[in-house]
């Protein structure tokens, strides 16, 4: 299978090679030229098979030109071992009329960890397949929780390193943490002073510095991106909806064949676009569900076809949905209209204006299969004590969000069974989600506050978060927005 651009250049290439450059030429996204598709058989087989076994059968209808062999050392070592506490991997916890997929059960205790596992795996072999005999060097802008995932996924990784980026005092503290205390001979942590934009402008300046980058190549140096714009993080994520419904039909919620509903906490698109995939094969999904936070760009996309930025920006509890661009999404246009013609003067228009209109043809068809709705805080809360309280399960406020919108769907008419998509572990957000249920966690320190969190959900400690306690700070480095490029070559330097 190979994969082109969505804006059309005609550029044309492999799994690897499309994993290893991450964007196309044109600046478009890799999108595979066609879709493999299954039937039901193929979904009855998965049943009784590990998680693992499930993402070497999807993997492999997709990754061609990897062997069977790759690809299952690849799963093995992503998803196999301890690094999962729970080994389902990505467990359907079953409430009385939905049930919700846990994806945080692995080592940053965040969804990300489904992907960013798998995607160093793949790329280390890309190097080895396609012969490249340059050093790579990922760098990453994060606000949180991507950096820590790519962190834990790449550290150790042969031919690659990874330096990341957060903005000094704009995440939380845990995050903090969980990045500065990271552990491997391959990875660099460094704060920027300024906020998560600042951060990301300068990486990708970087990217753009044609300068730059020919220096780096002098030292046999080539830059990537670990972000989810890369086809190496999306195709990981299909495997989780197709293993949620095998799980459902083992636990004869649902019958072979029927449809179901996926409610996803959205950001950048590359969730629920996954399981966008999922249903172009055959798996049988009624409606997917785009949940948003304040910033409910997308809500107003999926209702109106209008896609306007020029909106203001919301902190809210939900920061990794905290997102005005959503990149992803230029891979839907991209397989809902064909015209990759068309989804460049989009994507030109929302460059140059921040707005875009996909008129009434192309709206009618997103409606086909998805349905939006958002939440503000105090809904998301709200929702935290009621599926508490209801269904005596903590959520965090990401899952929430979901929660928030299948619940609203249901009232819409809804029918389908329906799977809300949980992308943290609550304890990622625990002064949020204790303050839901009305706990004070003011004059708790962090630790503290994951005692308080599992005397009040009796869910187990993540190890990644309990083992911080005690952890040694192995990055302390501060720089400003113009030093981050020098620090890049210090990195790339020091050997
Ligand atoms: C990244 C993230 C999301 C958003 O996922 P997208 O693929 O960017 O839409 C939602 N929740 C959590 C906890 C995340 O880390």
């Amino acid at each position: 299978m190979k994969y082109i651009s969505t804006r059309g250049s005609g550029e044309k290439l492999d799994s690897a090679n499309a994993i290893l450059k991450g964007i196309a030429d044109d600046g478009g996204l890799f999108a595979p030229e066609d879709i493999p598709s299954i039937d039901l058989d193929f979904i009855n087989n998965l049943t009784n098979l590990s998680y693992e076994e499930r993402a070497k059968a999807i993997l492999s209808l997709f990754l061609t030109d990897y062997t069977e062999e790759e690809i299952a050392s690849c799963v093995e070592r992503a998803y196999g071992g301890d690094k999962f506490d729970d080994v389902r991997r990505a467990p359907i916890n079953i409430l009385s009329d939905t049930a919700v997929l846990e994806l945080w059960h692995g080592p940053t205790s965040a969804f990300k960890d489904m992907a960013l596992q798998l995607l160093p795996e793949l790329m280390s072999v890309a190097l080895k397949k396609t012969g490249e005999k340059a050093e790579i060097l990922i760098l990453v802008a994060t606000s949180g929780d991507t950096g820590k995932a790519a962190l834990e996924g790449f550290k150790d990784a042969e031919q690659i390193k990874i330096m990341v980026f957060y903005p000094n005092g704009g995440v939380s503290d845990m995050q903090r943490l969980q990045m500065a205390t990271q552990e491997g001979k391959n990875v660099k942590v460094v704060s920027v002073i300024g906020n998560f934009d600042d951060a990301q402008t300068g990486v990708k300046q970087i990217f753009g510095d044609e300068k730059f980058n020919a220096a780096l190549l002098k030292q046999n140096v080539k830059l990537s991106s670990a972000n989810s714009i890369n086809w190496g993080r999306l195709v990981p994520q299909i495997v989780y909806y197709f293993s949620a419904y095998a799980d459902l039909l083992k636990a004869k919620k649902i019958n072979l064949g029927d449809k179901i509903d996926f409610s996803v906490p959205t950001g950048n698109f590359g969730d629920i676009l996954a399981a966008y995939y999922a249903k172009l094969m055959g798996l049988p999904v009624g409606k997917l569900i785009c949940a948003s936070n304040a910033n409910n760009v997308l809500t107003d996309f999926l209702k109106t076809g209008v896609y306007d930025k020029n909106r203001p920006f919301y902190k809210t509890i939900t920061p990794s949905m905290d997102i005005l661009i959503s990149s992803n999404l230029e891979r839907l246009l991209y397989h809902i209209t064909n015209d990759a013609a068309q989804v460049k003067n989009w994507m030109e228009e929302l460059y140059k204006t921040g707005r875009y209109d996909v008129g009434e043809k192309v709206l009618s068809k997103l409606k086909e299969t998805f349905w939006a709705d958002f939440t503000d805080d105090s809904g998301t809360k709200a929702t935290i004590k009621s599926v508490y309280e209801d269904e005596n399960t903590m959520i965090d406020p990401h899952t929430a969000v979901a929660f928030k919108a299948a619940t609203e769907y249901k009232k819409m008419g809804g029918k389908n069974y329906t799977v809300v998509v949980s992308t943290a572990s609550p304890y990622k957000f625990g002064r949020d989600a204790l303050d839901a249920i009305g706990e004070k966690t003011d004059n708790l320190n962090d630790f503290e506050v994951l005692d308080l969190l599992f005397e009040k959900s009796k869910l187990s400690v993540p190890k990644g978060l309990a083992r911080l306690k005690d952890a040694k700070i192995l990055h302390n480095e501060t720089v400003n927005k113009e030093q981050m490029a020098d620090a890049v070559l210090n990195f790339v330097e020091k050997r």
